[in-house]
This record gives C-alpha cells, structure tokens and sequence, in this order.
C-alpha cells in the first residue's frame, strides 16, 4: 500500500498548447429566487430576459453623497421567480446533455448565497425536480436503447475506460450477482426511496434528436465533496460506525494523460435509469447529511460535486457487438456542481472551528474568483499570468474546463431579500466578471469509418429473417434455422435408394447407389456453381451499391464540410462580431460612467456659480444701498458747505464794510476837521463816541466766526436766547454795505431827532448807559429794530444782534406793550413752504390769526408772535420750531418782535442714529444750530429782538418717534 501511495513520477512536462479553435465566452444565467414572506423589502428586480437591477435597500447609503444609486446586471438569460425548473433546463442544461451525448465535456455550477436557491435550483425540491434529475432523465430517455449491457465498459483509475467482450462482461455480471450484497442499487421505480421519488418523476421525456444509433453506451456517475478543502467519496462503500464514526479519508487529484484532473479511487457506479442514478445520489446526500451531523459540520459550507461520465463506443461492422478497440471509446463527463454559499464568514457567525472552516471554503471560492480574473486579464489583454487552479481543490478539479475545452456554465442564484443586498452585489459582480472569460470549444470527435446505420440493418436483417423464417413455419431460433433450411434442401434432392446389400453377387445396388450419388454430386456442383454465381453477382451488386453510397458519401461529406467551412467562416465572423460588441459595450460603459462623473462636476460647479451670483448679487444691492446713502450724506455735506461758504463770504463782507465804514467815518472827520473847522464843536463828542463805539463793534460782530464758536455759541433755543454771541445778517442784507447805512442813518437822523428826540432823551436818562449805548449804536447802524416804518423797507433783513455790553441789561423798556386784559391775541406765523407732520402733538393757538408771511396788519392786532420753522436735524429728520415773542408797539409808531422762546418738536428714529442735537448733548453741531439761524432768516421777514438776559426757560421739545419722515 506504501508504494502505492508514492508520489507518482512526474511525467515529463508536455504542456498541451492552447487550443486555437474557436471560444465561447462562459454562459452565466442568473436566477432570482421568490421571496419566502410577502412583506420581505425586495432589492433585486428583472428589468428583461437578460438585465436585473439591484438597489440597495431603505436606509443604506451607498455613497458617501447620500446618493441612492440602482446597478443593472447583465446576463445570458435571466430566470425571474415565476421561472420553473424545466425552463431553466431546457435553456442552461440541455445543451450540455447534448453535448455530453456528442462526447463533450461540460461544467455547470450554481453559485450564490446560502438560501438564494442553488440546491433548489440544482438538486430540485420535492416534487419539483432541478437540473441533475432532469439531466439524468435526458441522457437515459437518448441512450436508453443503445445502453452497453453491464460491465462491457469498465472504467479503470487512471480516468480512463476498457471495453470487454460480452463473455468477460457476462462473468462479471455473474460475479457480482453471487456476492451477498449488491453492489449497485435496484433502479426499480416502485422500490425507490419515496423521499426522493417524486423529485425525478420528470414527465417530459426529454431526449437528444441525434444519438448516433451505431454506438453502444455506458453511464457511470460519482458524488464527491469538497469540504474545507478535502475531498471526500460519498458514494464510498465504509461501513459508517455510529457510536465512534471515523472521520472519512479524503481523496486526491490527479491529472490524466488528457490533461483531465480526477480524483483517485474515487467510487465510479455505473447506472442504467434515471432511478438508479438518483438513487446514488441520494444515497451520497444522504451520506453526506449523516457526515455533516455527526461531525457537526457546516453543509452549506461545502461544495457537492455529481459527476455523470458516458462512455460510449462504436459498434463492429455487423453492427452486433462493440467494437473491441480501446482507441475508439469515447469517454466525456458532466460535472454537476452545487458551490458553498458564497457569503463571507462574518454573516454566518461561524465560530472557532467552524470559522476556520468556513475561512477555507471562502478560501476554495476566493480562488475560484481569483482564476476566473486572470484567466480574463490573460484573454483580454494577451497576458500569460498563471492562473492558480493548484491553490484550491475545487479550481485544480476543474481546471482542464478552463485551460482545455469544454462548455462552463453558471447558474447565479440570488435572493431579492433586502437582508442579501450586499453579498447579492458581489456575486452580481463575480458573475459579470466570469461571463467575459472564454472556454475554448469542444471538438466534434472523429467518425469511427464504418458505415453508419450498422445497428439498424442488423436489426433490420435480422427482423427480416425471422419474419421469413415465421412465413415458413420453422422456428425462429438462428440455430434451428439452418437445420431446417439443409433439411429442406435436402428434401429436394432424388431421394436414396435403398443401400442394403442383400448378397455378396449383388451387382445392381451399388451401381444404383453410386448413380444417385453421382447424380446427386452433379446437382450439388451444379447448385453451389449457381450459389457462387449468385454469391459472385450479389456481391458485385453489393460492391456496386456500397461504391455507390460511399461516392455519395463522399460526395454528401464533400459538401458538408464546404458547408461546416462556411459556417464556420460565419461562426468566426459572428465571435468576432461578438468580441468587439463587448468591447464596445465596455467602451460605452466606462463613457456612461465618466459621463456621470462629468454631469456631477457640472452640478456641483453650477451650485457653486448660483451660490456666488446670489453672493454678487446681495453685495451689489449692498453697493447700491450704500451709495444712495453716501449720496445723500454728500448732499447733505455740500447744502452744508454751500450754507457755510455763504456765511463766510457775507461774513467777510460785513468785516470788509466795516473796514469801509471806519475809512469813510475817518475820511468824513477828516473832511470835516477839513471844511467845518471849530464851529461844529458840540457833534464832536457824539462823533468821537461813535468813532469809538464802532471801532468796539467792529470787534463785536466780527462776522468771521471760528468754528468752535459756533459749536458753544448756538447748541440749542436755551443757549441761543441766553447766550446769544452770534451776529450776523442774511444773504439779502449782505449787498447793503456799511457805508450806505451809515449815510441812510445820517439823512434820517433829523427826523429821528425829530419824532423821537425827547423819548430818546428820557430814554437815555432813564435807561442805564448800557441800554443806551444799545440804542445808540442801533440808531447809529440804521437797523430796523426800533420803529415799524422801516420794517417795509428792510422787509427781507433780518438780524439778530447781542451786545456783550447788553446781556446783562434789562429788557428794553422802549416799547409798549400791549394790554393782556382781553387776553392774548397770537399771529401764528406759518410760512407756506412748511411740511405736515404727523407728530401727536400738534401745536394749537387758540384766537391766533394764522398767516403765511409776516404782516404789519397782523402784527399790529396781537402781542403775541409765533414763527413755525422746519428744518432739516443733522440726522436727517425734519425739525419743527416754534419761536416765540412778545409783539411790542415802538415808540415810532411800528411793531417790534422781541423773541422769547423757542419750542422745538422733533421725531427721531427709534432705530435711527443718535440725535446729535438732543437737548441733553451739550456740544451740538455747529449746522444745527446753523441751519436754525439761516432758516430763520430767510423766513422771517419781520424785525427780530432778543430780549437780552431773558431768563426764560428752555423751549420745548417734543420727541415722538410715530414715524421717520423723509425730509
Ligand atoms: P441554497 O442551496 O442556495 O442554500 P436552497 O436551494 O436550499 O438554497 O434554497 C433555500 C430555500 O428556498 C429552499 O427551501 C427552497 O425550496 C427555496 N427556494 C429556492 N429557490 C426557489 C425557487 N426558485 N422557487 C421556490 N423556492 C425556492
Ligand atoms: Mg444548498
């Protein structure tokens, strides 16, 4: 036994070159299992007859966008769940049984996950049988007439097959049918295990159209498995103890002369029926189940391989027995493979021993994968990588499919349920990788050159025979036959005459004897020369008839080969066709993809150019809101400067005539100390006072103010009637030069001697020298404030005038002022240019006489006065004053304003700026105050008095902030 297990000499490596021939790319069908709940989630759907779409299910993101992404898969064919078993056979087994018949080698193997339907698929379910059974039906409904008797094949352990003749074949039946047990089983139907029975009652009798007639054939089949890379005979005749069961001895491979792999010693029995053969196989499953239990193994971890082998050799010429040349056997072999579930460990929660296990089958399929992607990097790019069938029994068994000819076929099983989806997704990815792998294609093997038909003319001979032999009446056994035929024959001979010698001088029997004979000698040579004639003539006619078939033979293989030429051209044409199909399907593929990609890139950047318009945009009304501001704020800043400027100018003015004013009064001293010498004596003195006193004015109004003179001169009505430092004119009193006014003065002054010459003089005494001064120097300026009859004339001038020297006098007591018995009569002054406002608080003056200019009339009814000034606030809000006065009768006859308060109403903002000319500020802008004092101006066209030192209150203010009025 030692020797035997030696390692077998390695034959001198004669590596067989790749077949030129043409390929078939491995035909990989997919069959989607239905789903064992109704309301199982279903992942997997059959778009047509040869795409399925899988998408993942709720809630699993498949890309790191979130995106919800389906993927179609295309196949050969797609059996969808209302798909039968016998469709599935017709279209993925029966070429193969076919081809098996024909003497090709063929593989089919079913790959999925556990429970996705490969056993149901290939083994079939009760009732319901799958491939193997119908497969085993196919080939028995074909061969079952032409079967060899028992034994004729013999298969040795080398892969190989012996064909004996009926003798050894009939001792061997004999022997067998001595032992005690039976070695192979019954193949009854009625007996058969009711277990399996109904699984190969296949009704379809479905059967190959040519089986070549003229050959005698043999079934032998084998069940072994591959179970954590051992492979074990389960059709192994040990007996299995149950109380301490031996752990089966695995097998090894071989390689045959033909390069073919095989598992030595490995149980081969030949079978008869579709029963029998089931019966085998169901006696290894059921070995197998006992295996699995017992050695608390995994079954779907292991890999079932059934192989069916036919043997097959041509009849003699007589078309009687099988032709005894060893060269002439065919032997071609289906492999039936149920692989383990292709699920990677994790999924079944193997553990410990089971996990290395089950690592290992991983290991069996992961080289599977892995042969299959090389084979297909070799192909489609002209490699020669090894490809590694030797890592893996599973691969190294059926690496001659791959590496030699023969058909591969793939049925992929798949459950829809959502649980599946991402093992579904690599076995969907497997598959798809394994149709592009190409098998090179079995060739048809040489005719045996004896006629075809042999089996049917012997059998048809031979029916003849029996028929005439029947018409006869003889007995249609071959042996009495003859017996009867020579003894017809004979009967028609003369008969003998009687050869009993009567004496010893007998002379007349002999002679007789010997003339029958003769005659009978003369017949007979005349007949077997008839015979031979008749032998030589039907043999030329035999030999004529035979040239003649064989010439049409000929002639009909001629033309069969142009056309199998032709065909083959075409086959060629079409695989070509085919392969660059595929290639341009790959093309068109990768395109879709980078098309994808593209169309991503041009979303994201087009987002992109949305979020960044709509940036533009906001910042472009930013832009737009900003310069209306700015815009608004440089007009407001230029009105400003405008205002100012002006001021300046009739500032600079007012200083320059008063420079005049102090040449012109030199020039006039000068002139009268010139013309008038001593005589006008008593004007002197006044003359010098006045010399004097504008020399001190011309400091006072000093109409050049500094800026931050204005800024604590004017901050608000208080200031403005307590503190009122500010001296100026408005722009209409700007063209009136100093000089003019003094030489309008010096033409009134007889008059003003005149009318009011002993007032003045009371005045002047009751008066204290400031007031008079005061007095004085208005008379002396010419300026409207004391008598209304040159308010007409200086209508449009306004001018508010503080002395230092009279701040602190008191009230002017020059004018009359107006009884208050009947109460208080206003002149509400309203200029027409004045906007509503819709402040709360309204300024109301009851018995007021409302008018839109200054008027005398008015004037002259009431003692009260009020001017409505607006104007604009720095913060940009109108800015209503009421200023207030007491209208006094003057001594001239006229009426005189003297102001007494200002009232401001003011709306602010409540989310506006801070108001720089709040009350409460007390350094408020130079223009507020500014604007106050230009505005009043321009409005108020009547005389204007501060009531110098008056200690009236504030005015007041009204804040109300209803609303932002746009000035
Ligand atoms: P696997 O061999 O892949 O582990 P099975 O063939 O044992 O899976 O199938 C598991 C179960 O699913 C079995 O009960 C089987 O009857 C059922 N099944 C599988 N495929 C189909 C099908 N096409 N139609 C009906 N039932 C199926
Ligand atoms: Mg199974």
């Amino acid at each position: 036994m030692k020797a035997a297990r030696a390692k077998t000499p390695r034959r001198p490596a004669l590596k067989k070159p790749p077949a030129p021939g043409p390929k078939d790319p491995v035909g990989v069908y997919c069959r989607v299992r239905p789903l064992s709940r109704q309301d199982q989630e279903c992942c997997i759907e059959v778009i047509n007859e040869t795409t399925v779409q899988i998408h993942p299910p709720d809630g699993y993101r498949v890309f790191r966008n979130g995106e919800y992404r389906e993927t179609q898969y295309s196949f050969k064919e797609v059996f969808g769940t209302l798909v039968v078993q016998k469709d599935v056979f017709d279209v993925v087994a029966k070429p193969l049984v076919e081809d098996l018949i024909r003497g090709k080698n063929g593989l089919l193997f079913t790959y999925g996950v556990t429970g996705s339907g490969k056993t149901h698929t290939m083994t079939g379910s009760p009732g319901d049988g799958g491939l193997l059974p119908r497969c085993l039906d196919m080939i028995f409904n074909s061969i079952g007439p032409f079967q060899a008797k028992r034994f004729v094949f013999k298969l040795d352990d080398k892969n190989g097959v012996d064909v004996q003749c009926e003798v050894d074949a009939l001792l061997e039946r004999q022997k067998r049918d001595a032992m005690p047990v039976p070695k192979t089983p019954s193949g009854n139907r009625r007996q058969m295990d009711p277990e399996f029975a109904d699984m190969i009652n296949v009704q379809d009798h479905c059967k190959v159209d040519e089986v070549d007639e003229d050959n005698v054939y043999s079934v032998f089949v084998s069940y072994i498995e591959i179970y954590n890379n051992y492979i074990y005979d389960l059709l192994e005749e040990a007996p299995f103890e149950l109380i301490k069961p031996k752990p089966p001895q695995s097998k090894i491979l071989r390689e045959d002369q033909n390069h073919n792999m095989y598992v030595t010693g490995c149980t081969e029995v030949e079978v008869k029926s579709t029963e029998e053969a089931f019966e085998v196989f169901w006696k290894g499953q059921k070995k197998r189940r006992i295996a699995n239990t017992q050695l608390n193994r995994e079954s779907s971890r292991s890999h079932s391989v059934f192989i069916i082998k036919l043997a097959q050799a041509p009849l003699d010429a007589d078309g009687d027995n099988v032709l005894q040349e060893k060269e002439q056997i065919t032997l071609s072999q289906l492999s039936l493979v149920d692989l383990a579930g292709s699920e990677r460990t994790n999924r079944t929660k193997a553990e410990g021993n089971r996990l290395r296990e089950a690592g290992n089958i991983n290991q069996s399929l992961m080289t599977l994968r892995t042969c299959i992607e090389v084979l297909r990097e070799n192909q489609m790019y002209g490699t020669n990588k090894m490809v590694p069938y030797r890592d893996s029994k599973l691969t190294h068994l059926f690496k001659n499919y791959f590496d030699g000819e023969g058909k591969v076929r793939m049925i992929v099983c798949v459950n829809p349920k959502a649980e599946d989806y991402e093992e579904s997704l690599q076995v969907m990815r497997f598959a798809e990788m394994t149709q592009e792998v190409e098998v090179a294609r079995p060739v048809d093997r040489p005719l045996c050159g004896l006629t075809p038909g042999r089996r049917f003319r012997n059998q048809a001979f031979r029916e003849e025979l029996a028929r005439k032999l029947e018409m006869r009446g003889g007995p249609v056994n071959g042996e009495t036959e003859e017996q009867s035929a020579s003894e017809i024959f004979l009967q028609n001979f003369p008969p003998l005459p009687s050869c009993e010698l009567l004496d010893l001088n007998d002379d007349q029997t002999l002679p007789k004897l010997i003339e029958v004979l003769e005659k009978r000698h003369k017949l007979r040579q005349m007949l077997s020369e008839e015979f031979a004639k008749n032998v030589l003539a039907f043999k030329t006619t035999l030999q004529e008839f035979d040239s003649s078939v064989i010439s049409k033979e000929n002639y009909i293989q001629g033309k069969l080969s142009e056309k199998e030429k032709t065909i083959a051209g075409q086959k060629m044409e079409l695989e070509r066709l085919e392969k660059k199909i595929k290639t341009l399907e790959y093309k068109i593929e990768i395109l879709e993809k980078t098309a994808t990609i593209y169309e991503e890139d041009k979303r994201n950047l087009q987002q992109e150019l949305e979020s960044k318009s709509q940036k533009l945009q906001r910042q472009a009304s930013d832009k737009r809101r900003l310069e209306a501001r700015l815009q608004g704020m440089v007009a407001e800043t230029t009105m400003k400067w405008e205002k100012e400027c002006e001021r300046r100018v009739a500032a600079k003015q007012l200083e320059m005539q008063n420079k005049l004013w102090v040449k012109d009064e030199k020039l006039k001293q000068l002139k009268a100390i010139v013309t008038e010498p001593k005589n006008e004596k008593p004007e002197r003195p006044s003359r010098e006072r006045d010399r004097e006193k504008p020399v001190q004015r011309s400091v006072s109004p000093s109409p050049v103010p500094p800026s931050s003179n204005l800024i604590t001169q004017v901050p608000s009505s208080q200031r403005f009637v307590s503190n009122p430092q500010v001296h100026r004119r408005s722009n209409s009193c700007s063209s009136i030069s100093v000089a003019s006014c003094v030489m309008e003065w010096e033409q009134k002054t007889p008059s003003h001697k005149h009318t009011g010459g002993t007032s003045n003089a009371r005045s002047r005494q009751q008066e204290p020298e400031q007031s008079r001064d005061y007095n004085t120097s208005d008379r002396r300026r010419g300026m409207c404030w004391t008598g209304v009859t040159e308010v007409p004339r200086r209508r449009d001038e306004l001018e508010i005038e503080e002395d230092q020297c009279c701040r602190n006098a008191p009230p002017v007591r020059l004018r009359h002022r107006r009884s208050r018995s009947a109460g208080e009569r206003w002149v509400d002054h309203k200029p027409p240019s004045n906007l509503p406002t819709d402040t709360v608080m309204q300024p109301h003056v009851p018995h007021a006489i409302t008018v839109a200019a200054a008027s005398e009339k008015a004037l002259a009814k009431c003692d009260k006065y009020m001017l409505t000034h607006q104007e604009l606030a720095s913060d940009g809000e109108i800015e209503t004053k009421l200023i207030k006065g007491d209208v006094f009768k003057t001594r001239g006859g006229g009426q005189a304003v003297q102001f007494t308060e200002i009232e401001t109403l003011k709306q602010e903002s409540p989310t506006g700026r801070k108001r720089r000319s709040s009350p409460s500020n007390p350094d408020p802008p130079e223009d507020a105050a500014d604007s106050e004092w230009t505005d009043v101006e321009t409005r108020c066209s009547v005389a204007v008095e501060m009531r110098a030192g008056s200690a009236l209150g504030p005015g007041y203010q009204h804040h109300a902030q209803p609303k932002r009025r746009k000035p």
